[in-house]
């Protein structure tokens, strides 16, 4: 993987206009770690600010409606997010797939509606605890991740430049305890595989695989060092400048993928 890590920031359901001056942190951080994207999905209210600032950083959005447009009251669509100033949007999410209902058919919708509205998908898979406990995770994460990527034939040419494929074992995220470096060197392999069946070595060896559950300063420069981790997706430490940009200095050190 010759490609720059891939550093992306998930505020979840924080931040009122009071983070900006956070965001404005990490961007000027961000301008001293060039050798790291940086980019972060905050609450939509904050994605126009946010862009409208943003020297360095991309912004993206934490979901999208599959629908262009319609009577879809509380909702908002690929091209909202994308005229907002958005790049990118996180798809697949756990705690969208467990909170909102979410089907792997819904979120492969989803990611056909923001490619063809010109963004860039970040598309979140994961096992629960109770799966991993039977061994079966390997094999979940493989369906999953088959079921909600659109179909290679809807994929745009560029699938590397597109897409980034995020595992998060949802019994890590937001519980302190990240996946082994073990299971994660296992899971990442497995998703490469997939990539490149799907896609083809020439593009399917060079999507981002990132990492999330847990990433943290104090473990990012072990979890790097994985073969086939381009990066993280952070949740709880993406809401300061400090833990953040501490996370993208760990990326920013030389590791082996
Ligand atoms: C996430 O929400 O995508 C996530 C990985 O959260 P945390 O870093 O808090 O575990």
């Amino acid at each position: 993987m010759t490609r720059r890590p891939y550093i992306v920031g998930n505020w979840k359901m924080h931040g009122t206009r009071a983070m900006l001056s956070e965001a404005r942190a990490i961007d000027r951080a961000a301008q001293r770690h060039m050798k790291v994207e940086v980019a972060l999905a905050p609450p939509y209210t904050l994605i126009h600010p946010i862009h409208r600032e943003a020297e360095q950083i991309a912004v993206g959005a934490q979901d999208c409606h599959h629908a262009e447009g319609g009577a879809f009251t509380g909702d908002i669509s690929a091209a909202m997010i994308a005229d907002a100033g958005a790049k990118f949007v996180i798809l697949g999410h756990s705690e969208r797939r467990t909170g909102h209902g979410e089907v792997d058919a819904m979120v492969r919708a989803k990611a056909e509606s923001a490619l063809a509205a010109g963004l860039r998908i970040i598309m979140c898979c994961g096992e629960s605890a109770e799966t991993r406990e039977s061994g079966k995770a390997v094999a979940f994460v493989n369906e999953q991740l088959k079921a909600s990527l659109p179909l290679p034939t809807a994929m745009p040419a560029d699938v590397a430049e597109r897409l980034t494929v995020a595992y998060e074992p949802i019994w890590a995220v937001g519980s302190g305890t990240p996946a082994t470096p073990a299971d994660i060197g296992e899971m990442h392999a497995a998703i490469r595989a997939l990539l490149i069946d799907l896609f083809g070595v020439e593009q399917g060896a060079e999507v981002r695989i990132l990492y999330g559950g847990s990433v943290k300063p104090e473990n990012a420069g072990e979890i790097f060092a994985v073969p086939e981790v381009g990066g993280a997706l952070i949740g709880g430490a993406s809401l300061t400048a400090d833990s953040f940009m501490g996370i993208a200095l760990a990326a920013s050190e030389p590791f082996e993928n």
